[in-house]
């Protein structure tokens, strides 16, 4: 695919693992504040019931009038659910725990993969000038991950770099051939980034070493380390690029947002 086949507009991401704890919410987060930082305008869509990504965005539960929810299962218009954040250039449509009932109400729904695709291609989009939107998936391969694959151009994959890392991706590669099969047929794989990532720990360098050499250049070469100053960041309902500007985690982040700025998405394994 290049990207003159595609109408011009923002390149939307999903970023999935089923494993919960992996650190999906935290790259959708930080990885969106070092776009701003790069100049792009970013949209962060929060697809997870837990809505932790609203929260470390800094939208409290009861200014989450208009979320996800309405956007995929009342058919809200997407300007009415998407909020500001703190940050300058930076937007996200929030969660709460209604989206959890999503699976069963749409069970019916011929549409269901596609409700998240439609909401995103509404012409309004274009006077947000988006370049990038970050879908922070729920930790399960259920309809609304599956909407995200739907709706994105690719998926990027972090991966925690503890034992058993690599368990689990298999099937997260056959969910992705599935969509693209089925629905999405320019699905990529934007890339893996492992996460937690602790240099003094010979796991974590193994796990490096099976994730390069079974998964080659899908892997980013940029590294998230292990770094509290990531943890802290959400409990003061901000990125850790805004918390601590200068901290390892901040860098990382920073890195990876260059890196995946100037690489192209790969064709998946
Ligand atoms: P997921 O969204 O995949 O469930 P999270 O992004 O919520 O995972 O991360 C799980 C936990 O690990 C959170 O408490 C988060 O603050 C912490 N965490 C994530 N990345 C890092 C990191 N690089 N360093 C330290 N803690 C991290
Ligand atoms: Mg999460």
């Amino acid at each position: 695919m290049s990207d003159l086949s595609r109408p011009a507009g923002p390149r939307i991401i999903a970023v999935a693992n089923q494993k919960g704890g992996v650190g999906k919410t935290t790259t959708a987060i930080n990885l969106a504040a070092a776009l701003v930082e790069l100049g792009c305008r970013v949209l962060v869509v929060d697809l997870d019931p837990q809505g932790n990504a609203s929260t470390g965005l800094g939208v409290e539960r009861d200014e989450r009038s208009y979320t996800t929810y309405d956007l995929l299962l009342d058919d809200a218009p997407l300007t009415d659910v998407i909020h500001p954040t703190g940050i300058d250039g930076l937007s996200i449509v929030p969660a709460t725990v209604d989206l959890s009932s999503a699976d069963i109400e749409l069970i019916s729904n011929e549409k269901r993969s596609f409700l998240l695709h439609d909401s995103l291609r509404q012409v309004a989009m274009d006077q947000y000038g988006w370049d990038y939107i970050l879908i922070d998936c729920p930790p399960s391969l259920n309809i609304l991950t599956v909407n995200a694959m739907v709706a994105a151009h690719s998926v990027l994959v972090p991966l925690q770099s503890e034992f058993f890392a690599l368990e689990g991706l298999s099937q997260l590669m056959l969910t992705v051939r599935e969509v693209r099969q089925s629905a999405n047929p320019e699905l990529r794989i934007e890339g893996i980034v492992l996460t937690m990532f602790d240099r003094r720990n010979n796991l974590s360098q193994q796990v490096e070493q099976d994730a390069r050499d079974n998964l080659g250049d899908l892997v980013f070469r940029t590294i998230i380390p292990r770094n509290v100053r990531v943890s802290e960041a959400p409990s003061y309902a901000m990125p850790v690029l805004n918390y601590d500007p200068k901290s390892q985690g901040a860098e990382a982040y920073r890195a990876l947002a260059d890196e995946l700025m100037n690489k192209t998405s790969r064709e998946a394994a």
